[in-house]
């Protein structure tokens, strides 16, 4: 049983790890039951090729990855310029920024996890374009790239695609893991994502895939279950910074891991995933290694983690799984997705 407080070296912060609490009884709501599979295109959906937007206009009929300005931006050049300057203490300011939609591919029925080595490359190229070109608008300050998947996230639409919010501001998290990053490095002389790396390797427990340059793991300090991490093992501040051989090693664990969480259940497996870059405001961010975190919501099938007292009303997480345990699980699943296993057994 593991029943302790472990320390997350990125956020600054403590997280409980109490593994004999996920077994307690739930009368709650179940989420996420098993649906039809989707049609590999649809009329309805707004981001299949071919189709109209809200906006009215019309995708053009891609056949690899596709990047536009999403028809609702969260920050955008719409915005208004001109505030009302709030009363006392209070400050605002315009949401200016840039927010797009990345499609990955054409197909409305296929997941990230199911599409082949050479796509995922093609899409990390593309991210790698996009960071570059809204990382060096002077008015951005950071290129938050995530894909939201799965209904309880908040996505109805299963067509595979995510987002990029390029903001004036540098998100929290980026922020806190940009200043420990530099403070570890010029205390030790090392890049603290690289000391996390060599930690999970020394213990080996939570070790997901291995690949040349990169590798995913649970990580000691995982706020979610099913927490996973994607990394080079290099240190590059952006994925813009990784070189062709880098870049297919990242494609092949980054694949290989999504497979094996899809797996776990046999379902299209929700999660937030978020790139970690440097901020692109100008500064040195040195020590910052660029990598992949993968949130999943549910502790068990059909079981949310719910976000309560401990997350939303004092800011630490506490997780109800062994880290050591839930990797043992996403080690003990095949490395060949379900479907294409499916697929193989009708001949
Ligand atoms: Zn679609």
């Amino acid at each position: 049983m593991v029943w302790e407080e472990r320390w997350h070296p990125l956020r600054q912060e403590w997280v409980v790890i109490s593994a004999h609490r996920n077994d307690r009884p739930w009368h709650g709501e179940v989420v996420g039951a098993a649906r039809p599979d989707p049609p590999a295109y649809s009329p309805e959906c707004y981001l299949c090729p071919g189709n109209a937007r809200v906006s009215g206009r019309r995708n053009p009929d891609y056949g690899g990855v596709f990047v536009f300005d999403n028809d609702h931006p969260c920050v955008g050049p719409a915005a208004p310029a001109a505030l009302e300057p709030p009363p006392g203490i209070y400050r605002n300011r315009p949401a200016s920024g840039l927010s797009r939609v990345v499609c990955f591919t054409p197909r409305h029925d296929l997941t990230l996890a199911e599409l082949p080595q050479a796509r995922i490359v093609e899409l990390l190229g593309a991210l790698q374009t996009q960071y570059r070109e809204l990382g060096a608008r002077p008015e951005v300050n950071h290129v938050l790239m995530f894909e939201n998947k799965g209904e309880v996230v908040g996505v109805s639409n299963p067509h595979p695609h995510c987002q990029i919010y390029a903001t004036n501001f540098v998100f929290r998290t980026i922020e806190v893991e940009a200043e420990a990053s530099a403070a570890h490095l010029a205390e030790h002389g090392r890049a603290l994502f690289r000391d996390v790396i060599a930690a999970e390797e020394e213990d080996g427990r939570r070790l997901l895939v291995r690949r040349g340059g990169a590798l995913s793991f649970v990580p000691y300090f995982a706020r979610y279950p099913y927490e996973t991490y994607v990394a080079p093992r290099a240190t590059h501040a952006s994925v813009a910074d990784l070189g062709p051989g880098e870049l297919e090693d990242f494609a092949a664990v980054l694949g290989e891991t999504l497979v094996r969480l899809e797996n776990l259940w046999r379902m299209p497996f929700p999660y937030v995933m978020v790139l970690h870059q440097a901020p692109t405001d100008g500064r040195e961010h040195p020590g910052f290694h660029f990598h992949v975190q993968i949130h999943p919501p549910l502790r068990k099938p059909g079981l949310l983690k719910y976000l309560a007292g401990p997350e939303i009303g004092g800011g630490n997480f506490l997780n109800d799984a062994a880290p050591e345990a839930k990797a043992a699980e996403l080690r003990a699943v095949s490395a060949v997705h379900y479907k294409r296993e499916e697929a193989a057994a009708r001949g």
